[in-house]
Protein backbone atom coordinates (compact mmCIF):
# COMPACT_ATOMS: atom_id res chain seq x y z
CA UNK A 1 0.00 0.00 0.00
CA UNK A 2 1.19 3.46 -1.16
CA UNK A 3 0.52 5.86 1.75
CA UNK A 4 0.48 9.75 0.90
CA UNK A 5 1.67 11.26 4.32
CA UNK A 6 0.62 14.51 3.52
CA UNK A 7 -1.69 16.14 0.38
CA UNK A 8 -4.14 18.53 -0.93
CA UNK A 9 -5.56 16.79 -3.44
CA UNK A 10 -8.13 13.40 -2.95
CA UNK A 11 -6.84 10.46 -4.72
CA UNK A 12 -7.34 6.80 -4.38
CA UNK A 13 -4.59 6.59 -2.51
CA UNK A 14 -4.60 6.01 1.16
CA UNK A 15 -3.63 9.55 2.23
CA UNK A 16 -3.43 12.17 5.25
CA UNK A 17 -6.02 14.93 3.50
CA UNK A 18 -5.34 18.23 4.87
CA UNK A 19 -8.22 20.00 6.47
CA UNK A 20 -9.76 16.47 6.38
CA UNK A 21 -7.86 14.58 8.30
CA UNK A 22 -5.91 17.23 10.60
CA UNK A 23 -6.78 21.00 11.57
CA UNK A 24 -4.52 24.08 11.64
CA UNK A 25 -3.71 27.03 9.81
CA UNK A 26 -1.01 27.52 7.61
CA UNK A 27 1.04 30.36 7.44
CA UNK A 28 0.29 31.39 4.07
CA UNK A 29 -3.10 32.06 5.18
CA UNK A 30 -1.94 34.68 7.77
CA UNK A 31 -2.56 37.41 5.53
CA UNK A 32 -1.78 41.39 5.70
CA UNK A 33 -2.87 43.30 8.13
CA UNK A 34 -2.10 40.64 10.63
CA UNK A 35 -4.09 40.97 14.21
CA UNK A 36 -3.32 38.67 17.02
CA UNK A 37 -6.95 39.32 18.31
CA UNK A 38 -8.89 38.45 15.50
CA UNK A 39 -6.32 35.33 15.14
CA UNK A 40 -7.05 34.49 18.38
CA UNK A 41 -11.41 34.47 17.53
CA UNK A 42 -10.75 32.41 14.24
CA UNK A 43 -8.37 29.89 16.17
CA UNK A 44 -11.50 29.56 19.15
CA UNK A 45 -13.87 28.65 16.24
CA UNK A 46 -11.39 26.24 15.01
CA UNK A 47 -10.61 24.10 17.70
CA UNK A 48 -14.49 23.09 18.38
CA UNK A 49 -13.59 20.96 15.37
CA UNK A 50 -11.16 18.64 16.55
CA UNK A 51 -13.14 15.72 16.97
CA UNK A 52 -11.78 12.44 14.99
CA UNK A 53 -8.62 14.41 13.70
CA UNK A 54 -5.17 12.60 13.72
CA UNK A 55 -2.74 15.72 13.50
CA UNK A 56 -2.69 19.37 14.21
CA UNK A 57 -1.23 21.24 11.08
CA UNK A 58 -0.27 22.06 8.31
CA UNK A 59 0.69 24.88 10.18
CA UNK A 60 4.69 26.36 10.41
CA UNK A 61 6.79 29.49 9.64
CA UNK A 62 7.98 30.83 6.26
CA UNK A 63 10.81 33.39 5.90
CA UNK A 64 10.71 33.49 2.21
CA UNK A 65 6.70 33.60 1.41
CA UNK A 66 5.64 37.37 0.90
CA UNK A 67 2.86 39.54 2.24
CA UNK A 68 2.01 37.15 5.20
CA UNK A 69 1.84 37.80 8.72
CA UNK A 70 6.08 38.97 10.67
CA UNK A 71 7.98 35.89 11.85
CA UNK A 72 7.49 36.64 15.82
CA UNK A 73 4.06 36.65 14.44
CA UNK A 74 4.07 33.64 12.74
CA UNK A 75 5.53 32.23 16.11
CA UNK A 76 2.85 33.28 18.36
CA UNK A 77 0.45 31.24 16.07
CA UNK A 78 2.42 28.07 15.80
CA UNK A 79 2.93 28.13 19.31
CA UNK A 80 -0.97 28.01 19.50
CA UNK A 81 -0.81 24.97 17.62
CA UNK A 82 1.61 23.09 19.85
CA UNK A 83 -0.34 24.17 22.70
CA UNK A 84 -2.84 22.12 21.31
CA UNK A 85 -1.55 19.36 20.31
CA UNK A 86 -0.02 19.13 23.77
CA UNK A 87 -3.58 19.42 25.11
CA UNK A 88 -4.71 16.35 22.65
CA UNK A 89 -1.62 14.25 22.69
CA UNK A 90 -1.70 14.33 18.89
CA UNK A 91 1.20 14.49 16.02
CA UNK A 92 2.03 17.65 14.13
CA UNK A 93 2.47 18.31 10.85
CA UNK A 94 4.79 21.52 9.88
CA UNK A 95 5.51 23.52 6.84
CA UNK A 96 8.94 24.95 7.72
CA UNK A 97 10.88 27.00 4.80
CA UNK A 98 14.56 28.39 6.28
CA UNK A 99 13.30 28.37 9.69
CA UNK A 100 14.62 24.96 11.06
CA UNK A 101 16.41 27.08 13.69
CA UNK A 102 13.33 29.04 14.79
CA UNK A 103 11.09 25.18 14.55
CA UNK A 104 14.29 23.65 16.70
CA UNK A 105 13.71 27.12 19.36
CA UNK A 106 10.11 25.62 19.90
CA UNK A 107 10.69 22.10 20.12
CA UNK A 108 13.55 23.06 22.79
CA UNK A 109 10.94 25.05 24.28
CA UNK A 110 7.74 22.68 24.73
CA UNK A 111 9.84 19.43 24.91
CA UNK A 112 7.57 18.51 22.06
CA UNK A 113 7.09 14.70 22.85
CA UNK A 114 4.59 13.83 20.07
CA UNK A 115 5.46 13.26 16.67
CA UNK A 116 6.85 15.64 14.20
CA UNK A 117 5.96 15.55 10.38
CA UNK A 118 8.52 18.24 8.53
CA UNK A 119 6.60 17.95 5.09
CA UNK A 120 8.55 18.73 1.86
CA UNK A 121 11.73 18.79 3.91
CA UNK A 122 13.83 20.95 2.27
CA UNK A 123 16.48 21.42 5.06
CA UNK A 124 20.39 20.16 4.76
CA UNK A 125 22.33 17.79 7.04
CA UNK A 126 23.08 19.67 9.82
CA UNK A 127 19.38 20.59 10.23
CA UNK A 128 18.35 16.87 9.83
CA UNK A 129 21.01 15.86 12.57
CA UNK A 130 19.43 18.51 15.03
CA UNK A 131 15.76 17.76 14.32
CA UNK A 132 16.48 14.16 15.35
CA UNK A 133 16.80 14.92 18.55
CA UNK A 134 12.92 15.14 18.35
CA UNK A 135 10.63 12.39 17.46
CA UNK A 136 11.00 14.34 13.72
CA UNK A 137 9.95 12.48 10.29
CA UNK A 138 10.99 14.02 6.87
CA UNK A 139 8.40 13.34 4.33
CA UNK A 140 9.52 14.42 0.26
CA UNK A 141 7.38 14.94 -2.23
CA UNK A 142 7.88 16.04 -6.16
CA UNK A 143 10.94 17.90 -5.09
CA UNK A 144 12.52 14.73 -4.70
CA UNK A 145 12.40 14.93 -9.29
CA UNK A 146 15.35 17.84 -8.80
CA UNK A 147 17.91 16.55 -5.74
CA UNK A 148 17.21 13.50 -3.92
CA UNK A 149 20.12 14.20 -1.86
CA UNK A 150 18.44 14.36 1.26
CA UNK A 151 16.29 11.24 0.50
CA UNK A 152 19.08 9.54 0.78
CA UNK A 153 20.46 10.24 4.03
CA UNK A 154 17.72 10.16 5.82
CA UNK A 155 16.65 7.26 8.65
CA UNK A 156 14.90 4.57 6.63
CA UNK A 157 12.29 4.23 9.59
CA UNK A 158 11.94 8.05 9.73
CA UNK A 159 11.12 8.44 6.35
CA UNK A 160 7.96 9.62 4.88
CA UNK A 161 6.55 10.62 1.12
CA UNK A 162 3.97 12.73 -0.08
CA UNK A 163 2.27 14.38 -3.01
CA UNK A 164 1.79 17.98 -1.19
CA UNK A 165 0.19 20.44 -3.24
CA UNK A 166 1.16 19.57 -6.80
CA UNK A 167 -0.69 17.40 -9.07
CA UNK A 168 2.18 16.22 -11.81
CA UNK A 169 3.36 13.26 -10.05
CA UNK A 170 1.44 10.66 -8.57
CA UNK A 171 1.98 8.84 -5.09
CA UNK A 172 3.42 5.67 -7.68
CA UNK A 173 5.69 8.27 -9.20
CA UNK A 174 7.03 9.46 -5.86
CA UNK A 175 7.36 5.54 -4.65
CA UNK A 176 8.95 4.52 -7.59
CA UNK A 177 11.36 7.26 -7.82
CA UNK A 178 12.77 7.04 -4.05
CA UNK A 179 12.43 3.20 -4.18
CA UNK A 180 15.05 3.80 -7.27
CA UNK A 181 17.04 6.14 -5.62
CA UNK A 182 17.43 4.47 -2.12
CA UNK A 183 18.57 0.72 -4.30
CA UNK A 184 15.61 -0.91 -2.84
CA UNK A 185 12.46 -3.22 -3.99
CA UNK A 186 9.66 -0.90 -4.10
CA UNK A 187 7.42 -3.80 -2.22
CA UNK A 188 9.74 -3.37 0.72
CA UNK A 189 9.82 0.63 0.38
CA UNK A 190 6.02 0.17 0.57
CA UNK A 191 6.57 -1.85 3.84
CA UNK A 192 8.74 0.15 5.39
CA UNK A 193 6.65 3.51 5.26
CA UNK A 194 3.14 1.63 6.13
CA UNK A 195 5.07 1.03 9.05
CA UNK A 196 6.53 4.80 9.47
CA UNK A 197 3.17 5.90 8.99
CA UNK A 198 1.05 3.78 11.51
CA UNK A 199 4.28 4.78 14.00
CA UNK A 200 4.14 8.16 13.40
CA UNK A 201 -0.05 8.11 14.21
CA UNK A 202 0.53 5.62 16.94
CA UNK A 203 -1.66 3.21 15.19
CA UNK A 204 0.71 0.36 14.97
CA UNK A 205 -1.02 -2.27 16.71
CA UNK A 206 -3.22 -4.40 14.22
CA UNK A 207 -6.84 -3.24 15.30
CA UNK A 208 -6.44 0.19 15.19
CA UNK A 209 -4.08 -0.17 12.16
CA UNK A 210 -6.92 -1.27 10.43
CA UNK A 211 -9.90 1.14 11.44
CA UNK A 212 -7.31 3.78 11.12
CA UNK A 213 -6.90 2.80 7.05
CA UNK A 214 -10.33 2.06 6.93
CA UNK A 215 -11.36 5.90 8.45
CA UNK A 216 -8.92 7.62 6.05
CA UNK A 217 -10.60 6.06 3.30
CA UNK A 218 -14.07 6.24 4.11
CA UNK A 219 -14.03 10.12 5.82
CA UNK A 220 -12.13 11.09 2.54
CA UNK A 221 -14.90 9.57 0.15
CA UNK A 222 -17.60 11.64 2.25
CA UNK A 223 -16.68 15.26 1.77
ZN1 LIG B 1 0.98 21.25 2.57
Amino acid sequence: MEIDAHAHQKSKSTQILIGVHTIGIHPWELTLPFSRSEFDKKWEKLIERTEGIYAIGECGLDRIHEGIADIEDQKYVLMKHFELALERKLPIILHSVRTYSDALEILKKTKFPHNILMHAFGGNDHEMHELLKYPVYFSYGARLFKTDKMLKVTPLDKLLLETGDQLEYSISDIYKFSAESLGIKGSELEEKLYNNFLTFFNKLDDISASDFIKDLNTRKSRT
